[in-house]
C-alpha cells in the first residue's frame, strides 16, 4: 500500500481533540512566535523522549512519554524580542528513534522536518505538516505502521471482515451476507510479529472474514464452506494487550472453532460460528484502531 494512504488513514485516527489544541493555542497567544506541535502516534510502541534542544526559545509544554494510539503534545515559544521557537525533540521505541524539527523563525517561513531511525525504521511510516501563522501555529508529526482500512463489524456473526467489493463473497456464518454496523477498524499489516502485534493473521477472499492462519487448519472453518483461504492479499499483525483510549475498541478475540477475529461484547445470540453454535474466545486482547471522523 502507497505510503501516502496509510498516513491518510493514521491522521483520522490517532489526533488531538479540537478543544485540546483551542487551549493550548489561547495560551500560546502570549508570545512572539510559537507553535503547537502534536506527535501521533499510531503504532503500539511507547515513545519515550530521550532529548530535545532549542535553537531559540523554550518548551511549554515539554515533551513526554506518548503511550500507544496517542497523539502526544508539546508546546514550544519565544522567550525574548525578536526570537522564534525553533527546535527539536526525539523519542525512542523498541529499536526505532523518531526525531522531529520544528521551525516558527522570528523572520521566514514556518518549517517541520521528521526523520525515523534504528533497525526497525523501515516498519515505519513518517509525515510532518508545518502549519502557518506566527503564533499557535499547528506542527503535527505521524509514525504508523503500514495499515488498511475498511474492515468492519458484522451485525449478525459479531466477526471481523473487509467490506471491499466483491459483496456476494462477504459470506456469513448467519447463511447471508456480513452486516457492517458500528465504527470503521484499522488493521496493520507487512509488518513483523512483536511484543504487542500478532502476525499470521489473513484475509480470506471467500467469506472476507480476518482468521488466524496459524495452528490446527482443520480449525479454520469457512462460513463459505470447507477451509478459509489464506494465499492472497496482505499478511495482517494485530495489536493486543493495549490500555484502553479512545482510538482504539478492545474486546476483539480469537475463535478457537473458526480462528476468526470477533467482537466479544453482549447479544451472544449472535455471535455465529462457521463450525455450528456460538464463537469461542481464547489468547489474547486485542485492540483495533478505528477512525473518528
Ligand atoms: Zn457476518
Ligand atoms: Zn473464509
Ligand atoms: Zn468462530
Amino acid at each position: 500500500m502507497a505510503l501516502a494512504e496509510s498516513i491518510a488513514i493514521a491522521v483520522s485516527v490517532v489526533k488531538a481533540a479540537p478543544e485540546v489544541i483551542n487551549a493550548m493555542n489561547s495560551v500560546l497567544q502570549a508570545f512572539d512566535r510559537s507553535c503547537i506541535i502534536e506527535v501521533d502516534n499510531m503504532t503500539p510502541e511507547s515513545l519515550q523522549p530521550t532529548g530535545h534542544s532549542h535553537e531559540s526559545g523554550a518548551f511549554g509544554q515539554a515533551p513526554a512519554r506518548i503511550d500507544p494510539f496517542t497523539p502526544g503534545m508539546m508546546s514550544s515559544h519565544s522567550t525574548d524580542f525578536a526570537q522564534g521557537a525553533v527546535g527539536t525533540a526525539s523519542f525512542v521505541g523498541r529499536d526505532v528513534s523518531l526525531t522531529i524539527r520544528f521551525s516558527n523563525p522570528f523572520v521566514g517561513g514556518n518549517h517541520a522536518e521528521v526523520q525515523v531511525s534504528g533497525a526497525r525504521a523501515p516498519e515505519f511510516q513518517v509525515s510532518r505538516s508545518a502549519g502557518g501563522g506566527n503564533t499557535g501555529a499547528h506542527f503535527r508529526y505521524v509514525l504508523t505502521h503500514p495499515v488498511q482500512d475498511d474492515w468492519r463489524f458484522c451485525a449478525r456473526c459479531h466477526g471481523l471482515f473487509w467490506n471491499g467489493p466483491d459483496q456476494v463473497n462477504h459470506r456469513c456464518p448467519s447463511g447471508e451476507v456480513h452486516l457492517p454496523l458500528g465504527d470503521e477498524f484499522i488493521a496493520v499489516h507487512s509488518v513483523p510479529e512483536g511484543p504487542r502485534l500478532q502476525a499470521g493473521w489473513r484475509f480470506c477472499p471467500r467469506c472476507h472474514g480476518m482468521f488466524f492462519s496459524g495452528g490446527d487448519t482443520s480449525n479454520h472453518r469457512c462460513p463459505a464452506g470447507g477451509l478459509h483461504d489464506a494465499s492472497v492479499g496482505l499478511a495482517f499483525a494485530l495489536p493486543h494487550d493495549l490500555p484502553p483510549n479512545g482510538a482504539l475498541q478492545t474486546n476483539w478475540r480469537f475463535c478457537t472453532t473458526c480462528h476468526g477475529m470477533f467482537f466479544n461484547g453482549p447479544d451472544r445470540a449472535n455471535h455465529r460460528c462457521a463450525a455450528g453454535g456460538l464463537h469461542n474466545p481464547a489468547g489474547f486482547e486485542f485492540s483495533l484502531p478505528r477512525i473518528t471522523r
